[in-house]
């Protein structure tokens, strides 16, 4: 991408900074439950940069939450504005990393993080959306904007401070120019096939085994060569229900199994030994995303079952740790957990540089629509490969979004509409905004009638726990 001009006193501006907050029901299906989550209500902390280019385009971000405190991650987004308004489109969109930096390095809201939490999402949120701007501007999906990108200015948009030890300036430049070696057959196999995916959607915890078995057969007949169960609240559970899992895929699928942080670290390594018999591909989130050691002590420990983890690791420091420790077999990068793209290109060469597959981490609203891009970039223009290597995929809520998803026959499309895939529908907005959106002012309306019991608006779920 070219430099740009200083900006002339008409050049556009960011004129508006909106945030919405949007959340869907999702806990009345038990869609999305798992071991720690029980009954999420899958959430977005959304927000809407705007310009006076009156070129139409404007930038959508959003962080992910599963529902209460979706308010306080809307006003840490809030918190942001004031760096945010006024930013020449020109200048921010020829170098979101100034944001980035500008955001990350914030001499008190950093008091907050560092570069953790709350914060670090809304920042992740805004900058992605400073990318779904810039890509918009540029005509073409994120993915192609990246992968065509010179590497001396991917480079530029890394923050290099605190991972420097691990990888240099020079060394992330050396793996971006060998990246594009093949760079255009490699985005010709890309539109032509997509990129692999597995599928999440069977393994819920709350689905009983007739709707387990029912949709892993369907991920199969559907061409998905892998899929996952989530575990971790009762073991004679988890036995019965990845028997019934392997008994429906047969012995060449690939079942990864997730405890979405349940355990201690001993009790990961008898829980996942115990279930090692089924063969499980992966063990994901065995224990607190914090705990850089007791994954290198798991992943000893139950080989040849692979560790695998990253969708609430804060930052590219405790990537940066979990990989020199020797720690996981697969990062699971998140486009909304950490600082937005900027921060996932650090995390995408890091993991490059240790030779570790990235396999995304999507379950949750709009977030497979973001990841992909990431992904195909990595597959066009860094690592060169998709050897396994695949991206979550979670079949709900993508009709909310304007340019849904596509996946065919186990993999993701590659995107073509410009953007980052994050705008959702106005209509849905309208209709699932809390607490005033239409769906959410009828549910609420007849509590003010009762009396106030405070109790969990899902409690009655009785979810697996
Ligand atoms: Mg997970």
């Amino acid at each position: 991408m070219a430099a740009t001009a200083p900006s002339a006193p008409t050049a556009p501006r960011i004129t508006a900074v909106d945030t919405y907050d949007i959340r869907f029901p999702t806990s009345r299906e038990l869609d999305g439950s798992d071991a720690m989550n029980p009954d999420p209500d899958y959430s977005a902390a959304y927000v809407v940069l705007r310009t006076d280019a009156g070129d139409g385009h404007e930038g959508h971000g959003f962080t992910f939450t599963i529902g209460r405190g979706n308010d306080v991650q809307v006003a840490a987004i809030d918190a942001l504005r004031s760096q945010v308004l006024g930013r020449p489109a020109d200048e921010l969109c020829a170098d979101p990393g100034t944001l980035s930096r500008d955001l990350t390095g914030d001499s008190q809201l950093r008091w907050l993080g560092p570069e953790k939490g709350v914060m670090h999402m809304a920042i992740g949120a805004v900058v992605n959306a400073v990318w779904d701007l810039a890509a918009k501007r540029a005509a073409k999906p994120l993915w192609q904007l990246l992968a065509e990108a010179e590497p001396e200015w991917l480079v530029s948009q890394v923050d290099f401070r605190y991972i420097a030890d691990a990888l240099t300036r020079d060394e992330a430049l050396g793996l971006l120019v060998r990246g594009r070696q093949g760079a255009a057959e490699r985005t010709a196999l890309l539109r032509e096939h997509g990129y692999p995916a597995y599928t999440t959607s069977p393994g819920w915890l709350g689905y009983g085994d007739e709707k387990l078995t029912r949709l892993a057969r369907q991920a199969v007949a559907d061409g998905f060569t892998q899929i996952k169960l989530k575990v971790g609240a009762d073991l004679a559970d988890d036995l019965r229900r990845i028997r019934v899992a392997r008994a429906a895929v047969g012995d060449t699928i690939r079942i990864a199994i997730d405890a979405n942080q349940r355990w201690n670290v001993d009790e990961a390594i008898e829980w996942t030994r115990a279930l090692a018999p089924f063969d499980p591909y992966w063990i994901e989130e065995p224990t607190s995303p914090d705990d850089v050691l007791g994954h290198a002590r798991i992943r000893a420990a139950v080989a040849p079952v692979r560790v695998a983890t990253g969708e609430h690791v804060h930052n590219r420091i405790v990537f940066k740790q979990l990989l020199q420790a020797g720690a996981i077999d697969v990062l699971q990068i998140d486009a909304a957990r950490v600082g937005g793209v900027n921060e996932n290109l650090a995390i995408l060469l890091l993991a490059a540089k240790f030779g570790i597959p990235v396999c995304p981490h999507a379950g949750g609203v709009g977030l497979c629509e973001l990841v992909q891009h990431l992904s195909m970039f990595d597959y066009i223009a860094l690592t060169g490969t998709t050897e396994n290597r695949v991206i979550e995929y979670v079949d709900h809520l993508h009709q909310h979004f304007l340019t849904p998803v596509a996946v065919r026959d186990g993999r993701y499309t590659a995107p073509v509409a410009p953007g980052f895939s994050a705008a959702m529908r106005p209509e849905s907005i309208a209709e699932f905004r809390y607490p005033d959106g239409t769906y959410w002012a009828a549910e609420l309306e007849p509590r003010t009638q009762e009396p106030r019991t405070e109790e969990p608006r899902t409690k009655q779920k009785g979810a697996a726990a």
